[in-house]
């Protein structure tokens, strides 16, 4: 399979944060202006850092949720004010150093500086036929959403499954999109989830971490030839991927993404 564009690591550049709305209450989506965005495709990612004021700096990587933005054509140069909008979801990790800022301190107007797009390797683009699978773990659904909104606003006809574990639906991302692109879909779009920790009353499933056996019927099977997007926290990318290939997936059908974490 033919991999999506992967260019040299840009410079860092301002990004002016032009709107926020909590995701959950423990996540924040984030939407930037970034002057000459050079455009991206589902998938990938930006390195985001913020300054203290004694001039201490950090940095941390975050995938983009907004859907494709193409290229500019290459004759033309890059315009001081893009009107292109990148958008980000951060969970709040309680003891982390960037998230709670990102969540909790930036304002709308605030600067910061991101570097990107980044990474050739975790992308879905709509020339691709094949059908699609999907599988999230907590705040890993945000470059998937990516691919969602592109798939959307492509009309694309190829069937794209979501599976989506989080802990509950208080702390799902995208919810009421995700219900409006699968009913829009004509049945291209399906959306599973699966609650660790908290579920809706009348749930069929009782709480707990998906399984082998779940994944079996839940995603699509080795024999319909999907393309696998599988991220989330380190350790629920490892469980997944092992069982994908268990049940017959190509390794080379399965991309993975890892968020860090235990
Ligand atoms: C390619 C890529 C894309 C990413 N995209 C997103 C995104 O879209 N949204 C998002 O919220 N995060 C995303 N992350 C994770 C993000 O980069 C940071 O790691 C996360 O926000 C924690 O940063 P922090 O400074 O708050 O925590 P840190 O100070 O770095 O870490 C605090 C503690 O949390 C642990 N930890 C770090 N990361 C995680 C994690 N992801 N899950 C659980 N525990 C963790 C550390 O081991 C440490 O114990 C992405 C990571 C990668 C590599």
């Amino acid at each position: 399979m033919t991999r999506g564009r992967r260019s040299a690591i840009p410079e860092w550049q301002a990004a002016r944060l032009v709107a926020a709305h909590d995701e959950t209450a423990t996540a924040r989506t984030l939407v930037f202006d970034i002057p000459g965005w050079p455009g991206h495709l589902a998938g990938q990612h930006v390195d985001v850092r913020v300054t203290a004021p004694d001039g201490y700096t950090a940095s941390r990587e975050y995938s983009i949720a907004s859907g494709e933005v193409d290229a500019p054509p290459p004759d033309l140069p890059a315009m001081p004010d893009s009107g292109v909008n990148v958008e980000l979801s951060v969970e709040e990790l309680d003891d982390g150093e960037v998230s709670p800022y990102l969540v909790r301190g930036l304002e709308v107007g605030d600067h910061l500086e991101v570097r990107g797009p980044v990474g050739g390797y975790f992308v879905w683009q709509p020339s691709q036929t094949e059908p699609v699978q999907l599988i999230a773990g907590g705040s890993g659904v945000v470059p998937l959403m990516s691919m969602l909104r592109t798939h959307a606003a492509a009309g694309h006809p190829s069937p794209m499954r979501l599976l989506y574990s989080v802990r509950g639906p208080q702390f799902a991302f995208y919810a009421e999109e995700l219900q409006r692109i699968a009913a829009a879909s004509g049945g291209a779009v399906t959306v599973d989830y699966v609650y660790t920790r908290t579920a809706p009353a009348g749930a069929d499933r009782s709480v707990g971490r998906l399984t082998l056996e779940e994944l079996s019927t839940l995603a699509l099977p080795a024999s319909a030839s999907p393309t696998t997007y599988l991220c989330g926290p380190n350790s629920f990318v490892e469980s997944v991927s092992q069982w994908l290939l268990a049940l017959g997936h190509p390794a080379e059908c399965i991309f993975t993404e890892r968020f860090g974490g235990a």
